[in-house]
């Protein structure tokens, strides 16, 4: 049969062009896990997604219902899973005043960390139902959560520091917005939810792959300067952005080329390592990468772990 993936955020960017290479396999059936159902339809259009290759299914992460939700109308198709990606994000790095999910949790780190990790420890147990040969769950990281590069030494450098605000609940009433207990920095949110996307992955690594045989996965699929991620950026910036990273830190990657390099994730024979964060070399080709001291830090891994559990509602 074919494998069934579920990718959040595939309408548009990377989870788009990670969608069509799949599908033009013809040996998977993707599960679009998107927010604007029409958009993802005229997506799938655009990118040329045959029909019978794809199911669009409503997901707003930035709202745990949602999350419960999608969960529920996805058993209720009787699909297996047999892949899960987290790829979806909101970047927003000229906010001057925070934005809050449904539950009340500062926008960045509520959408991209909070959000997929309530829907990966639910889907944990689907994954764990298939009978596919290879299961995976991969969450996507970034480059800019990993202060161990150059791309990632750019301030506001990414820093959960004790946790006390995503202790207190990131509300801006009763705990700051941002992880570290600091003022509100949409750049800074957004590398701090990168950092928790890659330690996640980690503790996945640790509680689960022994038990499940799961791989569990984090990667940087280079820089896609020309996705809808820099949407919210100044005018300038998203015109420069690009040739910047084309001709001066050479970093650029196309949509299609990140897309491979993530489907390569998805289903490549020799990438079902767990616990890796894989990166590509010049030469395009696949490699083991390091993640910086914090993104690779054990027990800050288990203690987001357990303050998440307690925000979503699973401890
Ligand atoms: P895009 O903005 O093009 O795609 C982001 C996707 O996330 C969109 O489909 C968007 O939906 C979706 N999304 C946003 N908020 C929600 C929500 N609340 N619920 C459901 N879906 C949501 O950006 P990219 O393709 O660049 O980003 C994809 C991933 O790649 C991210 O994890 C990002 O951190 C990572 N990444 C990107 C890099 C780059 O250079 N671009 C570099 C390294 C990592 P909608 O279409 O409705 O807006």
């Amino acid at each position: 049969r074919k494998g069934n993936v579920v990718i959040t955020g595939a309408s548009s960017g990377l989870g788009l062009a990670t969608a069509k290479a799949l599908a033009e396999t013809g040996k998977w059936h993707v599960i679009m896990a998107c927010r604007d159902f029409l958009k993802a339809a005229r997506a799938a259009k655009s990118a040329g997604i045959a029909k019978e290759n794809f199911t669009i299914m409503h997901l707003d992460l930035a709202s745990l219902d949602s999350v419960r939700q999608f969960v529920d109308n996805f058993r209720r198709s009787d699909m297996p899973l047999d892949v899960l990606v987290c790829n979806a994000a909101v970047y927003l790095p000229t906010a001057k005043e925070p934005r809050f999910t449904a539950e009340g949790f500062e926008l960045s780190v509520g959408t991209n960390h909070l959000g997929h990790f309530l829907l990966a420890r639910l889907l944990l147990e689907d994954l764990n139902k298939s009978d596919y040969p290879s299961k995976r769950l991969i969450i996507v990281g970034s480059i800019t959560g990993n202060t161990n590069t150059l791309a990632g030494n750019v301030p506001p450098k990414a820093n959960l520091g004790d946790l006390r605000g995503l202790s207190g609940g990131l509300n801006g009433l009763n705990s700051s917005v941002m992880i570290d207990g600091g003022d509100f920095d949409g750049a800074k949110a957004y590398k701090d939810s990168k950092v928790c996307n890659m330690l996640t992955m980690q503790e996945f690594h640790r509680r689960y792959h022994e038990e499940t045989g799961i791989t569990f996965a984090s990667l940087y699929p280079g820089c896609i300067a020309t996705t809808g991620l820099f949407r919210e950026h100044i005018p300038l910036f998203r015109t420069l952005f690009p040739p910047f990273q084309k001709y001066i830190t050479k970093g650029y990657v196309s949509e299609d080329e990140a897309g491979k390099r993530l489907a390569q994730v998805v289903s490549e024979p020799s990438l079902t390592k767990s616990g890796v964060y894989w990166s590509w070399n010049k030469a395009s080709a696949s490699f083991e990468n390091q993640l910086s001291q914090e993104a690779s830090d054990a027990e800050k891994a288990r203690k987001v772990w357990e303050v998440s559990e307690k925000l979503v509602g699973l401890a």
